[in-house]
Order: C-alpha cells, then sequence, then structure tokens
C-alpha cells in the first residue's frame, strides 16, 4: 500500500519544509512499527522546487488476522480463507488512514513547532494512490473530493490489462491536486484519513462508539457542509446505524453552531453599549460571570465543568483563581473550541496551569461518563440552544448522570426583552435560541427537574432586577441533597 503527497516551493519556501511539516527527515529513512505491519516514511524527491514524500505499508497479514480474530463479522463460509488471501497487503485502504494518522498525528492535527507558521499555510500539494480500492467508482471518488477544493483525476485500474474486454476493477489509481492557496497540509491529511476508508467500504476493524469521535474530529471544518455527508458518515461508521446517527445529529449541532458565527454576547452587549450614557455600565456577559464566580466560591467548588463554553470566557476566569483546581471546557462546537484553546494560548500555556484545564467536545444531550465526580457544573445560556424536546436529555446527563454537587443555569428571561430597545418586539436575543422563558416558564423547569434528582434549587437575579419584568438574566442555583435520588436512579 502506497502513497505519495508532493508540494512544489518557492525561492522564500523551499519545498523541503514538507519534511518539517510531515515531522520526517527527508534525507533520512524511517519505519514505524504499527497494529497491522511497518510504515515506511522516505523522500523519493526532495529539492527546493519539489518534494515528494511517500508512506509505504507492509502489512502483516498474520498480524491483520490475529487482530481481527473474533471482532469482525465472520460467519461467510470463506471467511477463515478470506482472512489470508485478500487485497489488504496490496492496495490503499482504511489501513493506509491508520498507518497516516499514527505516523503523521502531528501533522493531521495541524502542529508544527519547527514552523509553525507554516502549518497554517494553504500549499499546492498533489497526492497519489496507485491503487485505491473505489467502491462507487470513480464517480463516487470524484463527488466525495472535489467539494473539498480538490482536482481528481481517478482512472479505473482494468481487471486484467491482457483481457480489456473483462473491463475495469474495482480500483482506481487516484491523483489529487490542490492548487496553493486553498487547504492545508493538516486539512488535506484529515481529508485522506476519513475518505480512504470511505472508498474502501470494508472497514477491518471493529467500530467502536469513539470512532464517532475520531470522525467529527477529523472531520472538523468540512464535514458538516460536506454533500456527500451521509455517505460518508455510514460507510465509514460501516453502516452502524446507532452510530451513524449520533454523528449525523452531532453534525447537525456543529453546523448550527457555525452558522451562529456572531458572538453569543453580541446583542447583550450591543445593547449595554447602547445605554452607555452615564457611568459606563458593566456588560451583562461580565455580570453574569461575576454571578457564577460568586456562587461558586460560595459553594466551595474546586473541580469544575463548564457546560457549553462557548469560546472560553469562563474558563479563563476559572483559570485565574487557583483554588480552581480542575477546570473542564465542553462543547459541542469545534469551532468554538477553537478560539477557546487560542483565547488560552493552550498550546503555549505552563505546564501547571495546563494540567488544571481541559477542553472538550461534547453534546449535552448524551450522558458521558468523563462528567462523572466534579464539584460544580455551569451552564451558562447553553439550555436555550438545545431544542426543547432535547431537555430531558440533558437533565438527565447532567442531573442524573454527572450529578455535580452544584448546578449552575442561567438563562435569558425572556419577559425583559421589552426593554432591549434594538430588539424587535417578539423577537428572542440571538438567531440560535431555540426558546426563551419567562420566569415562571424558568421555574416550572427547574423545580421538577430538582425534585426528580434530588436537588434543592433557589434562583438568583443578574443584571438589574427590574420591578416590572425582572432581571434580563436569571440563574438558578441546585445544590445536591440526593433526597429522592434513590428512587430515580431505581426507576
Ligand atoms: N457558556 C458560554 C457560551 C454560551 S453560547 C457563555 O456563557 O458565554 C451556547 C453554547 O452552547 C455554544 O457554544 C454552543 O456551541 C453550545 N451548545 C449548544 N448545544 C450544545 C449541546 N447539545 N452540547 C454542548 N454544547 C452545546
Amino acid at each position: 500500500m502506497f502513497l505519495t503527497i508532493s508540494t512544489t516551493g518557492t525561492p522564500e519556501r523551499p519545498a523541503t519544509d514538507l519534511g518539517f511539516l510531515l515531522h520526517k527527515h527527508p534525507e533520512k529513512t524511517q519505519a514505524f512499527s504499527t497494529s497491522y505491519g511497518t510504515a515506511h516514511v522516505f523522500y523519493p524527491e526532495a529539492g527546493d522546487e519539489r518534494c515528494t514524500a511517500a508512506l509505504l505499508l507492509e502489512i502483516d497479514p498474520v498480524a491483520l488476522v490475529r487482530r481481527g480474530k473474533g471482532k469482525g463479522k465472520g460467519g461467510a463460509p470463506d471467511a477463515a480463507l478470506a482472512q489470508y488471501v485478500n487485497d489488504r497487503p496490496y492496495a490503499a485502504s482504511s489501513l493506509l488512514a491508520v498507518a497516516l494518522s499514527a505516523v503523521f498525528s502531528s501533522a493531521m492535527r495541524g502542529v508544527c513547532n519547527a514552523r509553525p507558521e507554516r502549518a497554517a499555510q494553504p500549499l499546492p500539494l498533489r497526492i497519489e494512490v496507485p491503487a485505491l480500492p473505489a467502491r462507487g467508482g470513480a464517480e463516487l471518488v470524484r463527488a466525495l473530493f472535489e467539494p473539498l477544493g480538490w482536482t481528481v483525476t481517478a482512472t479505473p485500474v482494468p481487471l486484467d490489462e491482457r483481457f480489456p474486454e473483462w473491463g475495469a476493477s474495482r480500483y482506481v489509481r487516484l491523483v489529487l491536486d490542490v492548487p496553493a492557496g486553498k487547504l492545508t497540509l493538516g486539512e488535506a491529511l484529515r481529508h485522506l484519513y476519513v475518505l480512504l476508508p470511505v472508498l474502501d467500504d470494508a472497514k477491518h476493524y471493529w467500530v467502536s462508539p469513539d470512532e464517532v469521535d475520531k470522525l467529527l474530529r477529523a472531520g472538523d471544518g468540512w464535514l458538516a457542509d460536506h454533500p456527500e455527508q451521509k455517505v460518508i458518515t455510514s460507510r465509514y461508521l460501516a453502516r452502524r446505524w446507532s452510530l451513524t446517527r449520533e454523528a449525523m445529529q452531532r453534525l447537525e449541532l456543529v453546523r448550527l453552531a457555525d452558522a451562529d458565527d456572531t458572538d453569543v454576547d453580541e446583542i447583550d452587549n450591543a445593547v449595554d453599549e447602547e445605554s452607555d450614557t452615564e457611568d459606563k455600565p458593566v456588560p451583562l456577559a461580565v455580570r453574569r460571570r461575576e454571578a457564577i464566580l460568586a456562587e461558586l466560591a460560595a459553594a466551595g467548588a474546586g473541580r469544575v465543568l463548564d457546560l457549553g463554553c462557548g469560546q472560553g470566557q469562563l474558563v479563563q476566569e476559572l483559570l485565574k483563581d487557583v483554588r480552581y483546581t480542575e477546570i473542564v471546557g465542553v462543547d459541542v462546537s469545534v469551532r468554538a473550541l477553537t478560539v477557546a484553546a487560542r483565547r488560552l494560548k493552550l498550546d503555549r500555556m505552563g505546564e501547571r496551569r495546563a494540567e488544571r484545564v481541559t477542553l472538550t467536545q461534547g453534546s449535552l444531550a448524551y450522558t458521558d461518563k468523563r462528567l462523572k465526580g466534579y464539584d460544580a457544573a455551569v451552564l451558562s445560556e447553553v439550555v436555550e440552544h438545545l431544542d426543547i424536546e432535547r431537555l430531558p436529555a440533558l437533565e438527565y446527563a447532567v442531573f442524573g448522570s454527572a450529578r455535580p454537587r452544584t448546578v449552575l443555569v442561567t438563562t435569558p428571561n425572556v419577559e425583559y426583552n421589552v426593554r432591549w430597545e434594538t430588539l424587535p418586539a417578539g423577537h428572542v436575543r440571538h438567531g440560535d435560541h431555540r426558546f426563551e422563558w419567562t420566569r415562571e416558564e424558568f421555574r416550572a423547569w427547574a423545580l421538577p427537574v430538582a425534585e426528580r434528582h434530588g436537588y434543592d434549587v433557589r434562583f438568583e437575579p443578574v443584571g438589574d432586577d427590574d420591578p416590572e419584568v425582572g432581571p434580563p438574566t436569571q440563574m438558578a442555583v441546585f445544590t445536591r441533597n440526593d433526597k429522592n435520588a434513590k428512587e430515580v436512579r431505581a426507576a
């Protein structure tokens, strides 16, 4: 199995920079052992004008069979023979994708310490795969790669050159080209990582639930808007429908979160700026964070979850205070998390500080074992971003499964909207808000939630508490009392 990656250079930017980007020296031939055999990396050409890196994967068929034992579908009468006689060692396939991610993992993530600015630069690329199994043929190859900016040349490989009348095999010779200025090397590798196995459509290894995470991570920035998203998702996940459905739902959320390019606090802040007549009022977003920090301190929390952390403003505040020993920011939007990581300068942070903080992708609509055992969870302006039918799922994930001692939930008070002069009547404050609640509606949600899961709850205003319409933001402070909770869990 063989694949090459080539780029061209200019006098200022020699093509051999490819070696830095791939973290593999152009003058060396290197071998790496992977789960399925040995991966060799070498450079057939390495000049300033043109540089080509080759990845050759030498499959160990015995390792392949051993690893597959008891895990694959099996059952077919020729399964035993097929284990030994198959095209795996010769054709590019999902195994090549596994090797790509093992050998070029930093490059795939766009990390390059030696040339950080180069990793972010889109460069001219050519990728060649001489024998790619492509179920769906050249047409599907084009449908998958062209929307991503690639020029695709997919030539069907004849079944047997001596007998052209036998027609084409299911292999194509693939050449992908992209001019400078469109894709970074990291993006290109992530496309291959996902699409090679999709074309192969015969995933050799057992698909576990964390494949969905892997797919979404590799698909960040391109999969949510891909016209063939459904084919990609279902084939990548080996047609496991429950996983496919989960992936599609999460991609939908990514799309919504991404459509949401405006800052969440935009309207609140804009209004605050407008009423900026006398002494400068503190923006509502800042007052919200102050109120949250005061409650966390009063609760004596040290290990805190920020669920729906968005662009990481609260995480940043928490990091400044050493009493918060472990801070976990969770969001469904990879883009928001990327902004958060940049804001926190995660890559340049000292080790001691970096150890206190984790940013991770996740959806509050699913229970997540990683969220158990924390002192407190904050959901600041998050519930209103979920469809109201998803709230029972969020309720279970937070109060039933994660069960921190303290839960803080803030949400807009819709009654206050009449006070926002820039907000047309009847409108919500933000395009992605699925609903906004009155004070009464918020209580009607929060009280039974507390009751069902063994929490006490009180309500606090955030911002000026208007005598008629109440405060702009409302906060519920839940404290676990474990009353009834046993029955709930037993039920
Ligand atoms: N907590 C931040 C951001 C609020 S905006 C603040 O107070 O400023 C709402 C955030 O919730 C967005 O970042 C959005 O991506 C995230 N979000 C929406 N649905 C989610 C879900 N199901 N799971 C996790 N996060 C979600």
